[in-house]
């Protein structure tokens, strides 16, 4: 790889010039009990950086796929970055979602800050037509600086939440949701934390937004602001990641997944003063959910990443039975049919969201809501279902293999190598490469996304079907049952 010549301020080109970037920030991170001075090059972290870093490759290797002209700086930049000003706009984000998540197997952690971007862009539209406010010309003034200088926006919306029976204005403990703790003539100061952060300590800037919808009560926490990452009185707390510390040891053939890792952190707000020009909601309660339905409306159907994912699994399942000597098999090619049929099922939904999209307000536009939340809900489930399918074609040694260690043990190691062969002329150790690439994603480091992050991310499967039932037209569909059934409409019936 060429060495990158960035500095702060330049453009960023590539990967090279991402990860030099991210170096030297001294940003307060914390793994494992230890303060992490360089991110970039811890082990278990640099995995996702890699899979940040891949979304820059993809703008070198398929530009009409990766990047997109903007209409704010006349410049080509990100599609992460970029504001949707088309359907075929919103199309071609989830194309590149698929697409990443084939190439990485992972979360790429991009999509929220696009989310956030494309939903914040209309909301600051709709503060200001209610009340006279300059927040929309703010955020594309901080957004056109963003996307020349091609950074990674990190959208920061869940809040920890405390009891969750009350509001944030209820609570105990005022600082279980970012709040407004003091305003002064150059800006605001907020105190707060904002929970499961994906990819926030390989952003630039973190966007902060309310987690829900806020009464008049809630006004101190009715707050949009972005933040640098290194900014003072942040504190980044590493979480866990099953097997995460196979990361460490030497070789990798126990890791499955070598290259590429999602991350989530806890972002810990100790009374950060933000500037007004980075401050684009202040009190404006009532925008709250809006921003949040909108986000949420987005996000539900970024999740075709998780096809891509899905993408990666069938492939290893399809080689592990190939490799096993069963490819032929008829239960086996079912259940690889089966296998697609929901990754598909899942795709299906979001990138229809996506095709059905329509202008808002401010210009920008906005996928269809209820399919968005289909998809959502489908990503709840399927994968869970094709991960019990990989595992049922893996077998057992899917988690009874020995470790690298044995393998390269004088005596073990050809014991293992003549026991763990499968079909002649597969190489024993393509075997347990495979088997530990679904190990991964089923159960270790990459099941955080695949699975965990898919059946909580963007919301909980709870609030997909609360939003179904909303959007669902329940009265337009008796409707239709009524006209067909010749029953006349009638008084009070309805
Ligand atoms: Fe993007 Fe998927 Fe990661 Fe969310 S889970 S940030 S949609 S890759
Ligand atoms: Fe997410």
């Amino acid at each position: 790889m060429t060495e990158s010549t960035w500095t702060p301020g330049d453009p960023i080109r590539n990967r090279a010039d991402y990860i030099e970037s991210l170096r030297g920030r001294d940003l307060n991170v914390w793994l494992l009990g230890e303060r992490v001075v360089e991110p970039v090059d811890h082990p278990i972290i640099r995995p996702s950086i890699n899979a940040v870093a891949a979304t820059y490759d993809l703008v070198v290797e398929q530009p009409e796929l990766a990047s997109e002209k903007s209409e704010l700086t006349g410049e080509t930049v990100n599609r992460f970055l970029h504001v949707a000003g088309s359907a075929d706009d919103v199309v071609a984000q989830n194309k590149m979602q698929r697409r990443l998540g084939q190439l990485t197997g992972t979360c790429f952690q991009r999509c929220v800050g696009m989310d956030a971007i494309n939903s914040g862009y209309t909301v600051t539209y709709n503060i200001d037509a209610a009340h006279g406010t300059g927040y929309h010309e703010r955020f594309k003034d901080w957004l056109a600086v963003v996307q020349h200088q091609n950074l990674v926006v990190g959208g920061a919306m869940t809040d920890v939440k405390g009891d969750r029976s009350k509001g944030p204005s209820e609570q105990a403990d005022p600082d279980m949701f970012v709040h407004i703790v003091e305003r002064r003539e150059d800006g605001i100061v907020i105190r707060g934390a904002k929970a499961h952060q994906t990819g926030c300590i390989n952003s630039h800037w973190i966007l902060v937004m309310p987690t829900m919808r806020l009464t008049e009560a809630d006004a101190e926490y009715a707050v949009v602001a972005a933040i640098p990452v290194e900014t003072a009185g942040l504190t980044f707390i590493y979480g866990r990641q099953s097997c995460d510390t196979r990361a460490m040891e030497p070789g990798g053939l126990d890791v499955g997944n070598a290259l590429y890792s999602g991350q989530e952190a806890l972002i810990v707000i100790d009374d950060v003063f933000v500037p007004w020009e980075h401050v684009f909601m202040d009190g404006e309660v009532e925008f709250a959910a809006e921003l949040v339905e909108r986000f949420t409306t987005y996000h539900r159907r970024s999740y075709v990443c998780k096809a891509g994912v899905g993408d990666v699994l069938i492939g290893a399942a399809a080689l592990i039975a190939d490799y096993n000597g069963v490819a032929d098999a008829s239960h086996i090619k079912d259940k690889l049919v089966e296998m697609a049929h929901l990754n598909e099922t899942i795709y299906g939904a979001g990138i229809a969201a996506s095709y059905e999209s329509t202008p808002t307000p401010a210009g920008n536009y906005e996928n269809d809501g209820l399919l968005a939340n289909v998809c959502k809900q489908n990503v709840t489930r399927f994968p869970y279902e094709i991960g019990r399918l990989a595992q049922d074609l893996a077998g057992g040694a899917v988690v009874t293999l020995p470790s690298a260690h044995e393998w390269d043990h004088p005596d073990l190691g050809p014991l293992l190598e003549k026991y763990f062969q499968g079909r002649e002329g597969v190489p024993t150790e393509h075997r347990v490469r495979v088997l530990r690439l679904i190990e991964n994603m089923t159960m270790g480091r990459n099941a955080v996304g695949y699975l965990t992050e898919s059946l909580h991310g963007a919301g909980s499967p709870q609030a997909q079907r609360i939003q179904i039932g909303r959007q669902m037209e329940i009265e337009e569909k008796k409707g239709f049952a009524k006209h067909l059934a010749g029953i006349e409409e009638q008084g009070t019936e309805g």
